[in-house]
C-alpha cells in the first residue's frame, strides 16, 4: 500500500486563506500588513524566490516592498537601510534575502533587523526566545513542517523524531521545535557514521541535506512519518527532495512529496508571521 501523502498545497492554501481573512480584519482597522524584501546583488535564484514571495502577498492583500540594491553595495549601506525599515510605520516584517555577497557579513545584518520585524526568525534573539519556549516568530521552514505534522493529525508527544541535517535555518531549530512538543530528538550530520542505524529508529524523519534522492528505503523503519525538506535538481533536472520517494513509499506510513510538501510551507508561514507582525503593532497600538 502506498503511503499516505501529506499534501503541502492544500495544508499551505487553508493557512493563506485564514491569513487572508486575518489580513482583511487588519484593513477594516486601518492597517495594511506590510513586508519589505530586501535583495543584494543579482542572483537569479534569489531573484525568483523573492519574486514568489512577493506575488505570494500581494495575493492575500498585504503590502510588499522590494529594496533592490546593487551588489557592490557595502555592508554600511545595507545596514542603514534596515534601519530604515526597522523605523517605518507601514513595514512589520523585514527579510533579508540570503545568501548575501561576499563582502558583507550576514550574521550583522540579520542581528540589525528589529527582532519585531524579524519574520524570518534568524536574528540572535529570535533563536533564543523560541530555544526557551518564549513566544517569538519562528523560522518559516521547520515552523511550516510543524504545521503539516498538526494538520495531518500526526501526534509528536513521546516519538522518536530524527533529524538528518543541522543547519541553522532548517536542522537545528527543527530539532528544538519537535522537542518542545516532548519528541526525543536525534540530531545526525555529514559525520554521523553508520546513518542508517540512526534513522531506522525514526518514528518521524526529518531530512533537510540538500543531496538528491539520497534516503532510500535502508534508512526507513516500516511506518515512520518522512517529512523530504529537500529541494534538489534531479539528473533530468526535475525538481526533487533528499528522499527517494519511489523506494520509500509504502514503507513510510506519510511521506511529503517534492515537490508539494514543505516547499509550499515556507512562504506561508512568512506570509503568516508577518500577519502576527502587524496585529501585534497594532494591539501594542491599541495598549498605550
Ligand atoms: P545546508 O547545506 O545548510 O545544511 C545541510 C546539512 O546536511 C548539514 O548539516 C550537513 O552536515 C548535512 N549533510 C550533508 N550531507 C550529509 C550526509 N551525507 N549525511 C548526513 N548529513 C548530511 O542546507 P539547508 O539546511 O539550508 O537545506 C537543506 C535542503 O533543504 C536543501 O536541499 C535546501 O534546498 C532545502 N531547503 C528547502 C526549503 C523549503 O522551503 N522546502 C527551505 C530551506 C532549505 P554538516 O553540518 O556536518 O555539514
Amino acid at each position: 500500500m502506498s503511503s499516505a501523502i501529506i499534501n503541502g498545497k492544500e495544508i499551505g492554501q487553508e493557512i493563506r486563506n485564514s491569513v487572508a481573512e486575518r489580513v482583511a480584519r487588519l484593513k477594516e482597522q486601518g492597517l495594511t500588513p506590510g513586508l519589505a524584501v530586501v535583495l543584494v546583488g543579482d542572483n537569479q535564484a534569489s531573484a525568483t524566490y523573492v519574486r514568489n514571495k512577493q506575488k505570494s502577498c500581494e495575493a492575500i492583500g498585504m503590502y510588499s516592498e522590494l529594496i533592490k540594491l546593487a551588489e557592490e553595495t557595502t555592508q554600511e549601506e545595507l545596514l542603514a537601510q534596515i534601519e530604515l525599515l526597522n523605523n517605518r510605520e507601514d513595514i512589520h516584517g523585514i527579510l533579508v534575502q540570503l545568501p548575501l555577497p561576499k563582502h558583507i557579513d550576514e550574521d550583522t545584518v540579520i542581528a540589525t533587523i528589529d527582532v519585531e520585524k524579524d519574520v524570518d526568525g534568524f536574528s540572535p534573539v529570535s533563536v533564543g526566545k523560541m530555544m526557551l519556549g518564549q513566544e517569538t516568530f519562528l523560522p518559516c521552514t521547520p515552523f511550516g513542517v510543524m504545521k503539516l505534522l498538526e494538520y495531518s493529525g500526526i501526534d509528536i508527544s513521546g516519538k522518536h523524531a530524527v533529524i538528518v541535517g543541522r543547519s541553522h535555518i532548517v536542522g537545528k531549530p527543527m530539532g528544538q521545535l519537535l522537542l518542545q512538543k516532548d519528541a526525543t530528538v536525534t540530531y545526525t550530520h555529514s559525520r554521523t557514521p553508520d546513518l542508517p542505524s540512526f534513522t531506522k529508529q525514526a518514528d518521524l524523519l526529518i531530512v533537510a541535506i540538500g543531496r538528491a534522492k539520497f534516503i532510500t528505503k535502508e534508512h526507513v523503519k516500516e511506518g515512520a512519518v518522512v517529512i523530504d525538506v529537500g529541494m534538489n535538481r534531479d539528473e533530468n533536472n526535475k525538481l526533487c527532495g533528499d528522499v527517494n520517494y519511489s523506494e520509500v513509499d509504502g514503507i513510510a506510513s506519510h511521506i511529503t512529496p517534492v515537490p508539494g510538501g514543505v516547499g509550499p510551507m515556507t512562504i506561508t508561514m512568512l506570509l503568516f508571521n508577518t500577519v502576527q507582525a502587524a496585529e501585534n503593532k497594532l494591539a501594542s497600538k491599541v495598549k498605550q
